[in-house]
């Protein structure tokens, strides 16, 4: 497929295609990623390449990972002269990127950029926060809500497994919003650019740390007791030997008290 063809190809709604139009907000994210020439970028869907161009004109070298076989061809054909850019067509949230960075020895520092459709919101997170200790920082744009649910504290309702997984794995700062204006086709909701920056890891077992806080938060309307007495019958004992009370509801709960919960339940 020609560039133009795949200019004009309709964008996809199950891919989550809308298309950063507004270059001033293309700017800010691409500024938010503080690049410098000696470092590598992955872009997750660089959809038509709004952010890609910018990444590509840093200097740094990028690495992008679309899904869209539509696509692939013409950022090819767009970015054949550029040296410092290539592209896998891949599935981002099963991509090995410890294997696609393992010839970036070199870089001063290895960074993640993506505007991302809302269903890959939880299952690329949580792929990214395994393996978050490759990159130095993330700067991800969601649609608003995803991050409000992210930044959510305890005792808010939108504050749930999300909230938990990104809390214990980044430390999160909201940069701006972006008004649906600024892309094509035009979504019905606001966006919002956050920027990630990896925590190191302090619990050995991130995976059975992420199924307790799914368990816990099946039923947001029911205690923690009753959400997680089936999978850890002794759990009573040990909500109140850790100082938390067995009738409260997983959003009240901090980040420390799931630290020592999931420690004191192993
Ligand atoms: N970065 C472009 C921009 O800002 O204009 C496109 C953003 S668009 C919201 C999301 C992009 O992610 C699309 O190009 C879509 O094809 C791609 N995409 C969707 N799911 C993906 C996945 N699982 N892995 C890689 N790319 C994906």
């Amino acid at each position: 497929m020609s560039r133009s063809d795949a200019q004009r190809a309709k964008p996809k709604r199950s891919l989550g295609q809308n298309f950063l139009v507004d270059e001033n907000y293309v700017r800010k994210i691409v500024s938010a990623l503080d690049l410098t020439d000696r470092d590598t970028v992955v872009e997750i869907g660089p959809g038509r390449g709004a952010i890609t161009g910018h990444l590509v004109e840093s200097g740094a070298k990028v690495i992008a990972v679309e899904l869209d076989r539509d696509l692939v061809p013409m950022l090819r054909e767009r970015f054949a002269g550029d040296d410092n850019f290539s592209i896998l067509e891949a599935d981002a949230t099963a991509t090995d990127f410890r294997e696609l960075l393992n010839a970036e020895l070199n870089a001063a520092s290895i960074k993640l950029v993506a505007n991302l459709p809302y269903y890959i919101s939880t299952p690329i997170l949580q792929h990214l926060s395994s393996q978050r200790h490759l990159f130095q920082s993330l700067v991800l744009m969601f649609q608003r809500e995803v991050v409000d649910r992210i930044a959510a504290k305890p005792g808010d309702s939108d504050r749930g497994f999300l909230t938990i997984l990104v809390e214990s794995a980044f430390d999160v700062e909201k940069l701006f919003d972006v008004p649906p204006t600024a892309f094509r086709p035009v979504p019905k909701v606001t966006s919002s650019v956050a920027r990630f920056d990896p925590k190191p890891q302090v619990i050995d077992d991130e995976r059975a740390f992420r199924d307790l806080i799914s368990i816990a938060f099946a039923q947001k309307r029911k205690t923690i007791f009753n959400n997680l007495r089936s999978a850890h019958p002794e759990v009573k004992e040990i909500l109140e030997r850790s100082g938390i009370d067995p009738q409260r509801r997983a959003e009240s709960l901090e980040l420390n008290e799931w630290l020592s919960l999931f420690g004191a339940l192993r």
